[in-house]
């Protein structure tokens, strides 16, 4: 099995994984909980910025309680 293949079925493995962490507010790549983290941005009225210890980078909805990965041109 050629090591790209086997990269990419680990992708499909560990994404479901991340997103049930994150629905859970922690950050998927520590496990560390979001709603501690201290560096939070206000970016508009539903929007925050949260820089997770590790430098990943989230937007939580303020409205939907939820966060989500922050897209390239948020960051
Ligand atoms: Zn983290």
């Amino acid at each position: 099995m050629k090591f790209n293949t086997i990269i990419s079925m680990l992708k499909t493995l560990i994404k479901p994984l991340q997103n049930v962490l994150i629905s859970k507010k922690y950050c998927p790549g520590c496990t560390r909980q979001l709603d501690d983290q201290k560096t939070r941005q206000i970016r508009n009225n539903d929007t925050e910025r949260i820089t997770c210890q590790c430098g990943r980078i989230f937007i939580y909805d303020k409205s939907l309680d939820q966060y989500r990965r922050a897209l390239q041109n948020e960051v």
